[in-house]
């Protein structure tokens, strides 16, 4: 595998300067690119599974904070907060209480629940300087980040349907789980003290792993503060593993914010908070993609996804005039006519784009293109239209294979 620190400079997909600071990397065109469309995905798999998405600001009180329970267990990843008159404000740590919040702005029914409420939201971790690199150890952070709120019964059900969205993101990227973890707590960590709490969330998980089917490992000491996790691990090159996705339960954050609903029965009743992210943050999500595909991204993923290549100045109209559709399907398509370099040198610069479609007086002529896909194979040439149909076809179905894939 690739570092994708090296690779993201060499193919403009993001940087750092010392003067913004370390740990704070920005994105260039083509990297924004593959984020979009990376937020995208996530957002569109989100309607379709019932979750209705929300704002909420990155800062909030010290109080906020207090109450979640992060300012007692989890300061030290904290950055210090800031004077504001006589309150102070801090850079938030997650995405949690807000929700908790939002949740209990107004009176909720059992009918209302499961409540499933995403953000794709910043927070904000202050890393010591040592360890930082790249886009996997930062200091502001992109959050895939949802809360389910729930009835104790219905909690099974919401973490597999989580899992199984999880399954279906690491098809459509091309990446596959290490490992799947149960995160149990340890000896010695700052958690909160509720040991039956624990028990029930950590039988629930359980019983959501068996039934998955998946092979997992018990892991002390890698749970939240708050309670029990699934964590999805991915490796990179040299083996180390990190946490991509995570299904939570929590019985804690519920309690602190004294959040409810009214039951069928007209009594008020606690729900519980299952956290749970499917590519857990943008930039570590990005910084895996680099690595694992080497920056040939997916097609649907690609900051290019078509390169056109005239053989001669003479097929430049015909070239332009092709990138125009493309535009016109929603496909990221470029021209790269002879200025460039012959055609050997104008190919192997395009290594990493999914689709070149290669111009001659032959196919100007006739209204075709000649395809090469990025693995080698070359297509016999086709009608131009032919050729954008299939490719958007592939595109919009999300697949990962370049060309031969069912899709509708
Ligand atoms: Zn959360």
């Amino acid at each position: 595998m690739h570092d994708h620190r090296k690779l993201g400079r060499e193919l403009g997909l993001f940087d750092t300067d010392p003067l913004i600071g370390a740990g704070l990397p920005y994105w260039l065109p083509d990297g924004a690119i593959v984020r979009h469309t990376l937020e995208e995905y996530i957002r569109d798999a989100e309607r379709r599974a019932g979750y209705r998405h929300v704002y909420s600001p990155v800062l909030g009180k010290r109080e906020l904070y207090e109450i979640s329970g992060h300012w007692s267990h989890y300061s030290d990843d904290m950055f210090p907060p800031m004077d504001l008159g006589s309150e102070q404000v801090v850079l938030r740590p997650s995405l949690c209480p807000h929700h908790a919040v939002i949740y209990r702005s107004r009176s909720r029914s059992y009918r209302e629940l499961p409540l499933r409420m995403a953000e794709l939201g910043g927070m904000y971790r202050s890393e010591p300087s040592g360890v930082l690199g790249g886009l996997t150890r930062v200091r502001a952070i992109q959050l895939n980040d949802a809360h389910i709120f729930c009835t104790l019964d219905q909690v099974a059900e919401e973490a597999r349907a989580a899992l199984e969205m999880i399954r279906r993101a690491y098809g459509a990227l091309g990446i596959d789980a290490a490992r799947y973890r149960l995160s149990l707590p340890g000896p010695g960590g700052k958690y909160v003290a509720a040991p039956e709490m624990w028990e029930r969330a950590t039988v629930l998980l359980t019983e959501v792993l068996d039934r998955s089917g998946v092979a997992y490992e018990a892991a002390e000491g890698e749970a939240a503060f708050y309670g029990p996790k699934i964590d999805i691990q991915v490796a990179d090159g040299a083996g180390r593993e990190s946490t991509l996705s995570t299904v939570q339960v929590d019985f804690h954050q519920p309690r602190q914010f004294d959040l409810h609903y009214i039951g069928a029965d007209g009594a008020r009743h606690r729900p519980v908070m299952v956290h749970r992210s499917i590519i857990g943050s943008v930039e570590r999500a990005v910084a895996h993609l680099i690595e694992r595909h080497g920056g040939a991204f997916p097609a649907w993923l690609a900051p290019t996804q078509v390169v056109i290549l005239p053989i001669t100045e003479d097929e430049l109209p015909d070239a332009a005039a092709l990138a125009r559709r493309c535009a016109e399907l929603g496909l990221r398509a470029e021209v790269a006519g002879p200025g460039r370099g012959s055609l050997g040198a104008r190919v192997r610069e395009a290594r990493l784009v999914p689709y070149q479609a290669v111009i001659g007086a032959k196919e100007a002529a006739t209204g075709e293109v000649a395809l090469r896909l990025r693995d080698g194979r070359r297509l016999d040439p086709r009608p131009a239209a032919d050729a954008l149909a299939r490719i958007g076809a592939l595109v919009r179905s999300r697949s990962t294979d370049l060309w031969d894939a069912a899709v509708a």
